[in-house]
């Protein structure tokens, strides 16, 4: 399931052009990008509640421009604001969202899952944020969806509510079912997202397992070393995947770092080198963060500032 030649419109902005991706079953798709890349119209789009300008969408089977219940019951969303009823109580709104489905989860280990069961019996208007939040995700997995639609799920979560989600999100996974999210912490996606997908300006950039993003886009490698003979640093610079090497005194040594591609190589090098006396050696790999950064900054070369205003839309 997923979205081909995806294109969103508002008004004469154009704020999806042409996103194209796949959900597999059973895995953990994460969506990430800058404000304003267009992650929530492309999830939008995707479960129904905004008409694409162009694309193909096949969620589960379905078209969800056609709101079949058959797709609904399979299908469940958290957006970023979602609306409660503020006099109800918690269990109650698990138990109003269960009775929507013919074979919901138990309603007191949905409770303990996402860590409301003492505010079991509390109203949700007495809620803190990051409590709401738990809420609106018990009621997206009390109906055993197949896909689970996550908008920004861990905003405003404190570290164990987030340690809660990722449970739930992996448990999910263990189930069979599918979990398209997105996310602005790229700890996140490289620790629970199965495969993720870059979007810049609109565009996927670039998408694949966080591991293959690391290796492929990243592995910027920063070698740290002191020397007493910073004259032998010459070969280092001159060595294959080398793109910077910094100094500076330390000690009466000189404190070198040394960022490259072939970290291995440039690794063994050092060690190796006599005459560099090289000693305090330690290596440290750049992550999904760095690749993050990488492609946000090239493609916004290479798109330009794309400011152009667009007009209130709601459907
Ligand atoms: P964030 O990370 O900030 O949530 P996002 O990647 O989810 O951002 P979108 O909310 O999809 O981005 O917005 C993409 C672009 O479309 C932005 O430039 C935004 O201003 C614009 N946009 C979103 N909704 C509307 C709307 N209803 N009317 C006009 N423009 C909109």
């Amino acid at each position: 399931m997923g979205v081909d030649g995806l294109r969103k419109s508002y008004g004469d902005k154009e704020a999806v052009r042409g996103v194209s991706l796949e959900i597999r079953t059973s895995e953990v798709f994460g969506l990430i990008g800058p404000n304003g890349a267009g992650k929530t119209t492309t999830l939008e789009c995707l479960v129904g509640v905004r008409r694409p300008t162009a694309g193909l969408i096949r969620v589960l089977g379905f078209d969800p421009a056609g709101r079949s219940l058959e797709l609904r019951r399979q299908l469940a969303v958290q957006p970023q604001e979602g609306t409660l009823f503020p006099q109800l109580r918690v269990r109650e709104t698990i138990e109003m969202w269960a009775s929507f489905y013919s074979q919901p989860m138990d309603v007191d280990q949905v409770l303990s899952e996402v860590g409301l069961a003492e505010q079991a019996g509390q109203k949700v208007k007495a809620l803190s944020g990051g409590q709401r939040r738990r809420l609106l995700l018990a009621v997206s997995i009390v109906g055993r969806p197949k896909l689970l639609v996550l908008d920004e799920p861990a905003a405003g979560l404190d570290p164990q509510a987030r340690e809660l989600l990722w449970n739930v999100i992996r448990a999910h996974r263990r189930a069979g079912g599918s979990t398209l999210l997105t996310t602005h912490d790229m700890n996140e996606a490289a620790q629970l997202c199965d495969r993720v997908g870059v979007l810049v300006a609109g565009k996927v950039v670039a998408s694949g397992t966080p591991a293959e993003l690391v290796r492929d886009l990243g592995g910027l490698s920063t070698i740290s070393f002191t020397t007493d003979a910073p004259a032998s640093l010459a070969a280092v610079r001159m060595l294959p995947g080398v793109s910077g090497v910094r100094t500076e005194s330390s000690r009466g040594r000189v404190l070198v770092q040394v960022s490259t591609k072939q970290g291995d190589a440039v690794l063994k090098h050092v060690a190796s080198t006599p005459t560099l006396n090289a000693m305090d050696l330690s290596v440290a790999h750049g992550g999904l963060d760095e690749v993050f950064r990488n492609l946000v900054a090239s493609a916004s070369k290479d798109s330009g500032d794309d400011k152009a205003g667009g007009s209130d839309e709601s459907s």
